[in-house]
């Protein structure tokens, strides 16, 4: 997180302003400037909760300016500190309920992975997490949902393959806030973690569709890149791995 976006945020005004990159080491949280106030995507794991709010912080988001904490996902390294955030900042949570099981129960959707270090980690990736439910009952989020009313123009993408209920925010400067879906950790691809192939491979080839209206794609993991890249990500061919 760079110092000076909380400057930026202040001398600009929101409305102009893209997503900003929380980076919490090896996972990604982005804060989206509002009309007013801020919508958070994503919420760490849940050693990141002071460092999440040290960048909310400096992005120049108080108590009483976050208005929405989205999850693109339920997993343990995105929804970590989604409860702790939700009652700090007295903002709701919103998910696909395609990830209520995990969200509130721990129940992690079962998955393969790809690639030697991932199949050395999928038990780890299988093990069941900590409910990341906030003790109050989470607005879902669907195909199509607007977060309008949350002063931000958005667009909610069902696009499961990583897990049932992924979902990315295509705001309305062109920026694809992903989640898993995609990845940049050597180059852009996909998530290493697969809970239905077949999904996932038709959840890519719908963003190859959207390729030409997105200009950035922010990933969950690893650093920003250029929408056009999408084109270039491989499918998994359909079969389970
Ligand atoms: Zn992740």
């Amino acid at each position: 997180m760079d110092e000076r976006l909380g400057e930026d945020a202040r001398a600009a005004g929101n409305e102009a302003r893209g997503p900003i990159r929380i980076d919490l080491g090896f996972v990604n949280a982005y804060l989206l400037p509002a009309a007013e106030g801020f919508v958070l995507v994503d919420a760490g794991t849940a050693a990141h909760c002071a460092k999440l709010e040290a960048a909310l912080g400096r992005a120049g988001c108080g108590k009483g300016d976050l208005r929405l904490i989205v999850l693109s996902h339920a997993d343990p390294d995105h929804g970590g500190c989604a409860a702790a955030l939700a009652a700090a900042y007295g903002a709701p949570i919103a998910l696909h309920p395609g990830e209520l099981p995990q969200f509130e129960r721990g129940e992690t959707p079962r998955r393969s992975g790809r690639g030697l270090a991932a199949k050395l980690f999928v038990a780890f990736a299988n093990r069941p997490g900590k409910p990341a439910a906030a003790g109050r009952s989470a607005l879902e989020l669907g195909e199509g949902s607007s977060l309008a009313e949350y002063g931000l123009e958005a667009r909610v993408l069902h696009l499961p393959g990583h897990t049932p209920g992924s979902i990315a925010l295509l705001l309305g400067d062109g920026s694809l806030v992903a989640g898993d879906i995609l990845a940049n950790m050597r180059r852009p691809g996909l998530s290493p973690f697969v809970w239905d192939a077949r999904r996932y491979d038709e959840s890519l080839a719908r963003l190859q569709g959207l390729a030409g209206s997105i200009a950035t794609v922010y990933p969950g993991h690893g650093s920003p890149f250029p929408g056009e890249a999408i084109l270039g990500i491989e499918p998994l061919g359909g079969s389970r791995p």
